[in-house]
């Protein structure tokens, strides 16, 4: 029996992986997309999830460190810095292929397929694994957020982790495991089946991302605001910034970012990845801890992609988590959890809430500038 099976190779999955092996378990990822995963993200990693990867022993992926979080609306403007250390602005490809390459040198197995069924079985849990590889991957890029350029992921990549690891064939078997992690995203599909989803009230809220080919301007995340939806703009690379637009509403991409004229006029360069969508952003979670099985990542419950901590609260999560299952405690982890998370649950809730009335939502910038230190305590404590 292994000691620990990982539904689901994101950052989340990965990192639950290698902590669990470094804490002396037996780790195996299930994942169906063939390494590196792309993802629609904002691709801003906070200062403490950087530090949570170099805890992990993962090498820092190519990237752009971003010393702050800046703010816009129109003319006004208002920014703050982070006091430990700057973040890092990085392409999800190149986050995976670092995490992968750590689980590969800890002896990780990535197994090729989708958790499907799983059922709890004596002093573990049995989980059915069906398909191979999954190059069309629909959940995370819906053709209708997505418009004409819908992205698949590249073909390729199983050398990611390796030619010792298990092909295809293995798909389709019955695993055992002690515990099961359920790391498998926003729409978790295992979280469902085991009826752990609630409803959620309020607009559904939706995230496109696409990058262009040009050289930074700022060494900030910029967050520009506009009425109906905000833009983010991460630099990624010395020639290459990420543009997500976060809204309620359906939109194409170039619809939304046609609200930022000042935006747009700076992306002067071709685009150089496909749009990709997710949403809605907003799951909400009955409990994370079900018997043995755990709910790690955006499976664990998500506000919205508007601060943009997700990653960083997936890796410190993850580290939460096995400790739990270190000391024979597994139902720690949703208080564990709750502790990691609640700042930045609230502070996007509100953000998110205030966005919902346009008489508020115009004040968001004017009232950060007006209070500085308020701002900056807010992005100090998400960072
Ligand atoms: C528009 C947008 C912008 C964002 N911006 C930022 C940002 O700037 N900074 C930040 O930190 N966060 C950001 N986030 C959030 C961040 O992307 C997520 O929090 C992060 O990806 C969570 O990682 P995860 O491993 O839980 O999920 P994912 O990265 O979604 O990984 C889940 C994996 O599970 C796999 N899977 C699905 N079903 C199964 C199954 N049945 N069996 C096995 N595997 C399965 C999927 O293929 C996938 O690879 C943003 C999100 C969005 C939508």
């Amino acid at each position: 029996m292994i000691d620990v099976l990982v539904a689901g190779g994101g950052p989340a999955g990965l990192a639950t992986a290698i902590n669990a092996a470094l804490a002396g378990m037996e780790a195996v990822v299930v994942e169906p997309r063939p390494g590196p995963v792309d993802k629609a993200c904002g691709e801003g990693l906070m200062p403490t999830g950087a530090a949570a990867l170099a805890d992990l022993g993962v090498a820092v992926p190519d990237g752009r460190p971003f010393r702050g979080i800046r703010y816009v609306d129109g003319p006004q403007r208002v920014q703050a810095e982070f006091r430990d250390g700057p973040g890092l602005g990085v392409r999800r490809t190149a986050l995976h292929t670092a995490l992968a390459h750590r689980a590969r040198d800890l002896g990780i197995r990535v197994v090729p397929g989708r958790v499907d069924a799983v059922h709890a079985a004596g002093e573990g849990v049995r989980a059915h694994v069906t398909g191979g590889p999954d190059l069309s991957a629909p959940e995370l890029c819906a053709p209708e957020l997505c418009g004409p350029e819908l992205g698949r992921p590249e073909l390729g990549g199983s050398a990611l982790y390796g030619p010792e690891l298990p092909g295809p064939e293995l798909c389709g078997r019955e695993f055992g495991a002690r515990w099961l992690v359920a790391a498998d995203g926003l729409h978790s599909p295992i979280r469902a089946r085991l009826g752990l989803d609630l409803a959620s009230r309020g607009p559904r809220r939706y995230g496109l991302r696409r990058h262009y080919r040009i050289a930074p301007w700022t060494d900030f995340v910029e967050v520009h605001w506009a009425p109906g939806g905000e833009a983010y703009v991460t630099p990624v690379g010395d020639d290459l910034v990420g543009v997500a637009v976060l809204s309620s509403e359906r939109r194409t991409y170039d619809e939304h970012l046609a609200r930022f004229p000042d935006l747009l006029a700076r992306l002067d360069g071709p685009p150089a990845t496909p749009v990709r969508g997710a949403g809605p952003l907003r799951q909400r979670v009955r409990r994370r801890v079900a018997g043995r099985i755990l709910l790690v990542g955006d499976a664990a419950g998500y506000v919205d992609a508007l601060t943009g901590e997700g990653i960083s609260l997936a890796l410190l999560s993850a580290r939460a988590l096995v400790g739990c299952l270190m000391v024979g405690r597994p139902e720690e982890y949703e208080n564990a959890w709750r502790r990691l998370s609640w700042r930045s649950r609230l502070l996007t809730a509100a953000l998110v809430r205030a966005r919902r009335h346009p008489p508020a939502a115009r004040m968001i910038v004017p009232a950060a500038r007006r209070l500085p230190a308020v701002f900056g305590a807010a992005v100090r404590s998400l960072a």
